[in-house]
């Protein structure tokens, strides 16, 4: 079994480093498609979460904690629910590592520009 790293999991907020911070096996999908549960608390925006199946996450969810319910936010006041990712944004899925930190950024272009608040 490989080793299992480090989430690099950020705050999508405020890019912090995560208290808390786990990675939860959550058995596989198919045989040889391992799924992941990454979470991890911000002192100041609270937990988020992404699931990670042998590719970086698409998405990241504020959640109640991890595991729990999505918490809606808002960015100049208009409702969001998850930061997409710059792997959202590729257009062709290559084979990358799924740890390569690069792909978990937000992709702010696809958000509204504004105040985030919870
Ligand atoms: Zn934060």
């Amino acid at each position: 079994m490989a080793l299992r790293r480090r989430t690099p999991l950020r705050c999508p907020v405020c890019n912090n480093e995560l208290e808390n911070a786990q990675v939860i096996p959550l058995g596989a999908v198919t045989a040889d498609l391992p799924w992941e549960l990454h979470a991890g608390r911000c002192s100041e925006h609270g937990w988020f979460q992404c699931e990670v199946i042998s590719r970086p996450p698409r998405e990241i969810f504020p959640v109640s904690r991890p595991g729990g319910t999505t918490r809606t936010f808002t960015i100049n006041g208009v409702a969001a629910y998850a930061f997409p990712t710059i792997w959202n944004s590729e257009v062709t899925p290559r084979r990358v590592d799924p740890y390569d930190e690069r792909y978990w950024e937000v992709d702010w272009s696809k958000l509204p520009e504004g105040t985030i608040s919870f």
